[in-house]
């Protein structure tokens, strides 16, 4: 067995993406659970219907991730990835 330690216990870093901590070894690609787009407020696409306006709501009512459609702000990710610390680049 070899393991290289480089300092005694890892270090603790935040994620800038989903702002949960994570220790870098184990970070793997579906560590992040992500929206890669913003939350945005204005009516969908025409190819995207999402959300179905009633008769009463404003245009503005459709609130939802640009990505995936989700309307909940606290959906969880539909994409997943590493994390990125505020570290990395
Ligand atoms: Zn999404
Ligand atoms: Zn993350």
């Amino acid at each position: 067995m070899e393991e290289k330690v480089e300092k005694g216990k890892e270090e603790e870093k935040l994620c800038k993406r989903c702002k949960q901590t994570f220790i870098s070894s184990s970070n793997n690609s579906s560590s992040c659970r992500f929206h890669p787009s913003f939350f945005v407020s204005r009516r969908h696409d025409d190819q995207k219907r999402y959300y179905e306006l009633g008769p009463d709501d404003p245009p503005y009512a459709a609130k939802f991730y640009d990505c995936c459609g989700a309307e909940d702000p606290e959906a969880s990710g539909c994409t997943t990835s590493f994390h990125v610390s505020y570290d990395d680049d």
